[in-house]
């Protein structure tokens, strides 16, 4: 009743991406001149995405399970998918990601689903600067959402913030979302399609620049031990005793955590993904009417090929893989 990869990795992890369309145009994620979207057609419904997850969780035992996109929030009647995943007794983790655009309006709806765990994205709190990472976004709304999340009780609230040419705000952003209740990570920015990145001067800073910089400001960083149960856990994690703050790290360049990795990936258009950095898919929707015995020799097929890393690039725009 276990998923493992061709490196011997136990599978556990699911991340759907339940949309591919967007209301932000981060420079990192998506080409300015826009892009293909899926036909409405080819994107598996709610039902659909359901009987797939139900199918993972009763088969192979994934426990945890991420909504992710595009913008997940812009996906018409989420609830409904949301309040499946949460009534289903094998998911142990159900969380979402989000740029937190439309929380003050979603938010209550998908809390009220059965969401609770949260990851905002958040790369500068810098308004000009928002809105040169996003193209077309405003701080302000973010911000909104970000408040109406902890007033309404998600918990926990994560930030990622990944790290951009130009970034230079990291003590302020640590003691923000410190402040707020939030939990910080910085996120090293992996190479993707060629993209327009040059958010100002310079390369996109790593974790030890961001330590290096910090380290002129406090005295006292400390480095925590991992105690966390998640085998898949990729973060590193670090205080600051003197304010009793905490901040972490997604080091996918510094550190790449491949030889942890427990992740497998289903797009909207029903295309599974073992890797970020690997083009192998395999469609899915021709599965859903087999016997579960036929979909999991075909998913364990698919999955024993998974292996080590297989290029130093993300194999597609990140916004239709799915973050
Ligand atoms: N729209 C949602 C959001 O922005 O949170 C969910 C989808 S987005 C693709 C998921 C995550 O991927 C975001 O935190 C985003 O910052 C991150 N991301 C996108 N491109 C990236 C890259 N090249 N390197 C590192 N993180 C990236
Ligand atoms: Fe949209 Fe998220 Fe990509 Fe930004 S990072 S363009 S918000 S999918």
């Amino acid at each position: 009743m276990e998923l493992r990869d061709g490196a011997g990795r136990l599978i556990t992890y699911l991340r759907l991406s339940i949309t591919d369309r967007c209301n932000l145009r981060c420079v990192y994620c998506m080409p300015e001149d826009g892009y293909k979207l899926c036909a409405h057609d080819d994107v598996l419904s709610l039902e659909e995405f359901t009987l797939c997850v139900n199918r993972f969780v009763s088969l192979f035992g994934i426990n945890k399970v991420r909504l992710t996109g595009g913008e997940p929030l812009i996906k018409r009647n989420i609830e409904f998918l949301i309040n499946n995943l949460a009534n289903n007794p094998g998911i142990d983790d159900l969380a979402i990601t989000t740029n937190g655009i439309l929380l003050a309006e979603k938010g209550r709806p998908i809390f009220d689903a059965g969401m609770r765990r949260i990851n905002v994205s958040l790369d500068t709190l810098n308004h000009d600067r928002f809105h040169r990472i996003t193209r077309v976004g405003n701080l302000d709304d973010s911000l909104k959402g970000l408040q109406a999340a902890k007033e309404i009780g998600f918990s926990p609230i994560k930030i990622n913030t990944v790290l951009l040419p130009g970034f230079d705000e990291e003590a302020q952003m640590i003691e923000w979302a410190n402040r707020e209740g939030f939990q910080i990570r910085f996120i090293e920015l992996m190479p993707s399609l060629p993209l327009d990145i040059d958010i100002s001067n310079g390369n996109a800073p790593r974790m030890p620049d961001i330590l290096r910089s910090l380290s002129e400001s406090f005295s006292d960083i400390e480095k925590l031990d991992d105690n966390s149960s998640d085998a898949g856990n990729h973060t590193t994690k670090y205080r600051i005793p003197s304010n009793n703050w905490t901040f972490e790290f997604i080091p996918a360049i510094t550190n790449p955590f491949c030889m942890h990795c427990n992740r497998i990936r289903l797009n909207c258009e029903g295309m599974l993904r073992y890797c970020l950095y690997s083009n192998k898919t395999m469609q899915i929707r021709p599965l859903l009417e087999k016997s579960d015995d036929e979909f999991k020799t075909a998913i364990q097929d698919f999955v024993s090929r998974k292996n080590g890393r297989v290029s130093d690039h993300i194999a597609s725009y990140m916004f239709s893989i799915g973050g």
